[in-house]
């Protein structure tokens, strides 16, 4: 009982809780220490001269460019905080296509001549950056000839510090982009989404007589799921090191059946994990503010407030950073993968989404005058058509290897985008379309001027865990994001999507009310037409049934199972124009996402691919065949007792040994040559296409006779720590 995986288990089993550094014990500890780590506005406000933080503030509000006769105040100002809370070094932070965020440090001091140092940071520090970045993906946009890319700090997210018990580091938001200007990161794109959407809400609020307003926001809270394991245990799996996932394992005889791990009692080192993430979390002003364990046992949940969309992005990035980072401190290792077990659920990211104008008002929150209740459809009508024309759009913003093992796996989402609006909403939207009152009205309809719409149903937030993309009474909540990924992309999607639908709306708006019709008659007209045109979009059945993938291609609403065949469509004129239309994404950059989306995919299916070879080679199948001797002997043994013919179950036992051994041998070799065949395969939609058919169909049959073997192989010879112990050990 001493091979390495047992020991490991001991060790699992010893663990006790890390004591989080500090606990802030009291609520209100908690709240003085939120932001402690951020120069944000307030300190700003405390620290910079007035004229300065006024201009500063300004930038910040308009979302432009930072005024650089400032930069040089704002950097020193900046620096001294900094190194006040212990900071020797500064980075640029920013999120490459790699779909994590990068970052490299400088210290603060800087020789002089006369062999001193002195604590350094311009203005030109703080807003521009060279990264040596040519390793950096950038889809053919940036040869090796013109290298060079960019970062420039991007104001609207606040400057922080992450301070780590080895040093503190101030970190500086910042746009990435090439020497010929296009995006290279996933900021730049989703700020000009968000801009896009408000430019176009704006019109359809002048339309209804807003005149404040000044701008809209999109809003969103990202739920993370995320698995801990016990980092003793983990390390023993080069799958989990290398790729995060396990490769192969077979199912523990107890998974989530019993349905009792769901928001069961939080195991207290994992309690002491979560507390140590929110401590950190709270000091860089990132508000956590639920944690939960998840269906799947080892599975658990952190959510925030929501925050604008850009802010949120970020947050969530830092927030898996955190994640990650603070598991080793805790013994564990934290996996953001969508699937890294088989068997039981996999994680998603709900991302909650909200527009709301500048004087805070949700504008997907039902009135409760008529005006209020008109405008309210008018933002739904323009949901509904954004993702109902656009919902390819969407798909895109889910692409990538991890999530096709959830997406339609009965646990996710469908790859089909449709809309669940709940039975009361669809009501009022089928009674608008056919002019008949809705069934469950308890009150008359409300008049609208000329018009009848009926009144909104108080409680909408009906729950449907299937549906890729729910009304949850004030917001939509997007389902079908991985764990692992990036919120931008999805948030990029849907504000692009529902800025040209709200761009179609106001112009038809606009010319029927300078046509000298009333509003009121301009909607009663609009409305009903646009609802008819995008109900197919809206189904509120299970999403799991197969029968919904024929009704879906019935209403013609495209369903692209995987990320290979939804990515061969970004370059369709359709999807392009969605984000050519207002600027959001350059045809150039389109181009170059698609194509470094299809490499990515491809690079992560022919590492597992390889991986998964290597792991058979080197660790299975020498001990399946030592196994096999070990059985092989005791025929021969059992014969020598029993007689010659009288060894029928160990031979059986042998037998069903080998017969899996030679297959997964055999499969073995395939994968090998289909890994082989991949990496030699030209273009780069034609190498995923060969990861997708010809690697990960061969990895599955794989799977199939290790998995067998695992039951089947004397436990101490197995040297993988298995399900059981992986899910179940915290
Ligand atoms: P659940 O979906 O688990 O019931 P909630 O609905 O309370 O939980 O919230 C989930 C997430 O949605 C949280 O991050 C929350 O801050 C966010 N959220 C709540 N209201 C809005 C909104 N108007 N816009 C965007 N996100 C929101
Ligand atoms: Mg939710």
């Amino acid at each position: 009982m001493s091979s390495p995986r047992k020991k490991a288990v001991f060790k699992a089993i010893a663990a006790s809780p890390v004591q989080p550094s500090s606990i802030e014990e009291k609520s209100g500890e908690a709240c003085a220490a939120f932001g402690r780590n951020v120069f944000g506005l307030s300190v700003m406000r405390k620290r910079l001269p007035k004229d300065v933080y006024d201009k500063l503030a300004k930038t910040i509000r308009d979302g432009e460019r930072l005024n650089p006769e400032i930069a040089d105040v704002v950097a020193n100002t900046m620096k001294d905080w900094a190194i006040e809370r212990g900071a020797t070094h500064y980075t640029h932070w920013f999120h490459p296509m790699t779909g994590l965020t990068a970052e490299k440090h400088d210290a603060f001091l800087s020789p002089t001549a006369d062999g001193q140092v002195i604590s350094e940071f311009s203005g030109k520090m703080l807003i521009s950056g060279e990264p040596d970045a040519s390793s950096f993906p950038s889809g053919g946009i940036r040869s090796t000839f013109e290298a060079r890319g960019y970062t420039a700090w991007d104001p609207s997210v606040p400057a922080f510090i992450i301070d780590a018990s080895y040093g503190a580091t101030l970190h500086i938001p910042t746009y990435f982009y090439s020497y010929s200007g296009e995006a290279l990161d996933r900021k730049i794109p989703l700020m000009r989404s968000i801009s896009a959407l408000s430019r176009q809400a704006l019109r359809i609020l002048r339309i209804f007589g807003n005149k404040s307003a000044t701008y809209v926001r999109a809003n969103v809270g990202p739920e993370q799921e995320y698995f801990l394991v016990d980092k003793n245990l983990a390390v023993l799996r080069p799958d989990l090191l290398l790729v995060g996932r396990t490769l192969i394992g077979a199912f523990s005889s107890k998974g989530q059946e019993m349905e009792d791990h769901y928001f069961g009692a939080i195991p207290s080192r994992v309690m002491s994990f979560m507390q140590d993430v929110e401590r950190e979390l709270v000091a860089l002003g990132i508000p956590a503010k639920t944690r939960h364990n998840e269906v799947a046992p080892g599975q658990f949940e952190i959510a925030p407030v929501y925050e604008e969309a850009n802010i949120a992005c970020d947050h969530n990035m830092l927030t898996m950073n955190m994640m990650r980072h603070m598991a080793a401190k805790h013994g564990f290792m934290c996996l953001l993968h969508e699937k890294p077990f088989a068997g039981v659920n996999g994680s998603g990211k709900h991302n909650n989404w909200s527009i709301s104008d500048s004087d805070g008002v949700n504008l997907l929150n039902p009135g409760s005058t008529p005006q209020d209740n008109a405008q309210f459809l008018v933002f739904l009508a323009a949901v509904l058509r954004g993702v109902h024309k656009h919902s390819v759009v969407l798909r895109l913003g889910t692409v990538g290897a991890g999530n096709d093992h959830r997406l339609g796996a009965n646990e996710a989402p469908p790859a089909i985008i449709s809309v669940y609006l709940g039975e009361q909403l669809s009501e009022v939207l089928e009674s608008i379309t056919s002019g008949k009152s809705a069934k469950n009205k308890k009150s008359p309809f409300m008049e609208v001027g000329v018009s009848t719409l009926p009144p909104l149903p108080v409680d909408m937030s009906d729950r449907n865990r299937t549906s890729p993309f729910a009304f949850t009474g004030n917001k939509f909540e997007f389902r079908a994001v991985g764990s692992s990924q990036s919120i931008a992309p999805v948030n990029i999607a849907l504000n692009a999507a529902v800025a040209c639908a709200l761009d179609d709306i106001a112009t038809e708006l606009e010319a029927a009310i300078s046509a000298g019709a009333k509003l009121n008659e301009a909607l009663q007209e609009l409305l009903p037409r646009l609802f008819k045109e995008h109900l197919p979009i809206v189904f509120n059945g299970n999403g799991y049934a197969p029968s919904w993938a024929k009704e879906a291609a019935r209403r013609k609403l495209p369903n692209y199972a995987n990320s290979v065949t939804a990515l061969e469509h970004y370059s369709d004129p359709e999807v392009m124009n969605v984000f050519l239309r207002h600027g959001v994404l350059s045809e150039r950059e389109m181009l170059a996402r698609q194509d470094i989306l299809l490499d990515s995919y491809c690079k992560t299916v022919c590492i597992e691919g390889h991986l998964l070879a290597d792991m058979l080679r080197s660790m299975i199948l020498p001990n399946c065949l030592e196994a096999q001797a070990r059985a092989a002997d005791v025929v021969v043994k059992t014969r020598a007792v029993l007689g010659e013919k009288n060894a029928g179950s160990e031979e059986e036992y042998f037998n069903l040994l080998r017969t899996h051994i030679v297959a997964l041998q055999k499969e073995t070799a395939k994968l090998e040559s289909a890994v082989e065949k991949t990496l030699a395969t030209e273009g780069v939609l034609e190498q995923a296409k060969s990861a997708r058919d010809a690697i990960l169909p061969v990895m599955s049959e794989c799977r199939v006779h290790a998995d067998i073997l695992e039951r089947l192989v004397e436990d101490n010879l197995w040297p993988l720590p298995k399900y059981s112990e992986l899910l179940w050990l915290h």
